[in-house]
């Protein structure tokens, strides 16, 4: 019997990196080497016993170099992909964990596909001493040609969990078990004899989302406002004059700004910048409190500020109406 065909996208990171000796893992960002994804699956002939393993180069870089523009163009490289061969059955992204949440809950509001879409990534560079490399692309594979992980939107893997790419944070700088689902929990565990999946994300994404990547051709200029003790209105006033068109408070939990801050975001909503309150506690929901409503600004529902970045920005493609932007917030 032949085996599904999986296409590995590469675009770095620590699972595409290669560090100057097997103890080197903190400097290898500065001083090691990315592969591309054909040498990445070389070295763990493992992955090619569960599929036909198919290396499409895209990017081989760290993530904190990877953009929105590199988004667009990712979706637009899955969706070609997918249309001109359609004998895949799943792709596997490499990917570097320091961005791979908004890479993976990007896609998962724009690809129209139903076929699974797996980012995976490494704490440990390949070359390093007990790295999680080889493991964590061979458990992306199978996660990929398992019938259960088609229609789940896209979907994280690592340390041998399986995450919803909305719900999923990078939570740690060093530790494999960096991922977690911090509200509702991971989805599944692919383990020695299978992968097993517990729940499916309810929220909209992929087939059902409202967004389509044949119709997005920009992402504007969206940003993040961190609140502390005594933050003034300094941040937002800038965003404001670099043209940002709508933000993102990290507010103080459970979704609150100083009075000063409070003070910029009234002018830079009067001014027609939409404004989303989230909170920078990193689990719960915000919710539309009357205040917020009364000010045309939207609750984050329980987005990080970085996801909530990525819905804002897509919202506005389609329409700058708040109570509209508040639907979709509330169903994505
Ligand atoms: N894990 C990081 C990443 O997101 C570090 C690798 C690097 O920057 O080279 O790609």
């Amino acid at each position: 019997m032949s085996k599904p065909k999986i296409a590995v996208i590469g675009t770095g990171g620590t699972i595409s990196s290669i560090s100057t000796h097997s103890l080197e893992v903190l400097d290898y960002p500065e001083t090691g080497r990315k592969m591309e994804p054909a040498e990445a699956i070389e070295r763990v002939p493992e992955a090619a016993q569960f599929a036909e393993l198919l290396p499409l180069p895209f990017r081989a870089v760290g993530s904190t170099k990877i953009a929105p523009a590199d988004w667009l163009e990712l979706a637009q490289l899955i969706t070609r992909t997918a249309r001109e061969q359609a004998d895949i059955s799943g792709f596997v992204i490499l990917h570097g964990t320091a961005t791979l949440e908004e890479t993976a809950y990007f896609l998962s509001l724009v690809l129209k596909t139903d076929k699974p879409v797996v980012l995976v990534g490494a704490q440990r560079p390949a070359s390093a001493l007990s790295s999680d490399v080889g493991m964590n692309l061979v458990s992306a594979v199978r996660t990929a040609i398992d019938p259960q992980a088609g229609g789940k939107g896209v979907l994280i893997v690592l340390n041998d969990e399986i995450h919803s790419a909305r719900d999923a944070s990078k939570t740690s700088t060093y530790r494999l078990q960096t991922f977690k689902s911090r509200d509702f929990g991971l989805l599944g565990h692919v383990d020695g004899d299978g992968v097993y999946f517990y729940r499916a994300p309810l929220r909209r994404h992929t087939l059902e989302s409202a967004f389509d990547i044949a119709r997005i051709t920009e992402f504007p200029r969206v940003d993040i406002v961190y609140s502390y003790a005594g933050s003034d209105g300094c941040a937002v006033d800038a965003f404001v004059a670099a043209g940002t068109r709508g933000l993102v408070s990290a507010g103080l939990p459970p979704g609150l700004t100083t009075p000063l801050e409070r003070e910029s975001f009234e002018k830079a909503a009067q001014a027609g910048v939409l404004i989303v309150q989230s909170s920078r506690a990193g689990s719960g929901r915000v919710a539309r409190r009357s205040y917020l409503k009364d000010k045309a600004m939207i609750g984050a529902d329980n987005l990080t500020p970085q996801k909530a970045r990525i819905l804002l920005a897509l919202a506005l493609t389609q329409t700058s109406n708040p109570d509209e932007v508040q639907t979709l917030f509330d169903t994505h």
